[in-house]
């Protein structure tokens, strides 16, 4: 089913990106469309990662934190007010070949001049029973945005790379303990990172390991370690879990359309948001494998409807 009306933009995806690109760009005047992505428990649901996320103390303007959910719904509320349309649904296709690109949400077809895209990332999780209810109760794959709500408490940190490394050293400055649960008795990350995480005296390792289960009622207060080589299980006592085993863009859609880095973020080039396609910007965490944080998402989404409107108008639009 194809859609007469072609739009000025449409923006695939809505976290703190896609929807500051959704404020910027409807208060510009362009309509946009935001195909929001469906409920699910993963973070490509509407919202986006903060919905996965209880309190947010490091948004700025905030200084009694918000929920992140709330967060999000305050975004989109702010949206709409300024007359961004949205779509409850997956994007399942898209034709950036030629202009007005198209987007698809199974059957049905958009067409737009211009294209955000804000698909973000996930964290890779352990896929274990309970993981998702307990993610916010003591389960975080954010050490930058939990680590303050566990001061003098034990954490465990899953993963041997460099972010298990970075997870864990950053924690030592609130936890009394930080024990690191690599599966293999070597780790990934760089050496200058193992060092100082070897040096951090509030760190210890436990080698050849994995979770295998997560117990507290409400919250998590331990978990079960797994020998790799003997199957031998054991419990640790723990209030906070990080899951630090990598983060994966949500950039399946825009293989063989747009330039992909090596680990699979999109290119973006010359410190703004185009991307090789004319026409096609991309801001937040599915360009960004640095900084990944809400509020350097929602400027990069800024940044995309500018570029965005001024790239209209240098296109007679
Ligand atoms: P990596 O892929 O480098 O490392 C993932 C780690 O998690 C590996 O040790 C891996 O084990 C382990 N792992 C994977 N799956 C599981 C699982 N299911 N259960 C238990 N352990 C698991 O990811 P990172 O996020 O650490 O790093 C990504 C990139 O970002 C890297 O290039 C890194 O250098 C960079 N980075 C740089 C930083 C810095 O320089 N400050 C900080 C953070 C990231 P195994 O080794 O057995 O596969």
């Amino acid at each position: 089913m194809s859609n007469d009306r072609t739009r000025e933009v449409i923006v695939i995806g809505s976290g703190p990106a896609g929807l500051t690109a959704a404020i910027y760009a409807s208060r510009a005047q362009l309509s946009p469309l935001v195909v929001e992505g469906e409920p699910s428990s993963t973070s490509d649901q509407p919202g986006g990662q903060l919905m996965l996320t209880t309190d947010v103390e490091n948004y700025p303007g905030f200084p009694d934190g918000v929920m992140g959910p709330e967060l999000m719904m305050n975004f989109r509320a702010q949206a709409e007010r300024f007359g961004a349309e949205f779509i409850t649904a997956k994007v399942t296709d898209v034709d950036f070949s030629s202009r007005p690109f198209g987007v698809w949400v199974g059957e049905e077809e958009h067409r737009a001049e211009a294209v955000i895209v804000s698909t973000g990332a996930r964290s890779l999780m352990l896929d274990i029973d309970r993981e998702d209810e307990l993610l916010g109760h003591g389960v975080s794959t954010c050490a930058t945005c939990d680590g303050f709500f566990f001061r003098d408490q034990e954490i465990v940190v899953v993963g041997g790379g460099d972010s298990a490394m970075e997870e864990a050293s950053f924690l030592t400055r609130f936890a009394s303990k930080v024990t690191v649960i690599v599966r293999r008795d070597v780790l990934r990350a760089s050496k200058i990172m193992q060092e100082r995480a070897h040096a951090n005296p509030k760190i210890v390792f436990l080698w050849n390991a994995e979770v295998a289960a997560l117990h507290g009622e409400t919250k998590l207060d331990g978990v079960t370690v797994k020998d790799t080589r003997t199957g031998e299980k054991s419990r640790l006592d723990a209030d906070g879990l990080f899951v630090a085993i990598g983060h994966r863009p949500n950039t399946d859609l825009f293989v063989g359309q747009l330039e992909l880095h090596a680990n699979g973020y999109l290119k973006t080039f010359d410190g703004r948001s185009h991307t090789n396609v004319e026409g096609v910007f991309a801001c937040g965490d599915v360009q960004d494998d640095w900084y990944r944080q809400a509020v350097t998402a929602a400027g990069s989404g800024c940044m995309a409807a500018i570029d965005a409107e001024r790239w209209l108008e240098s296109q007679g639009h």
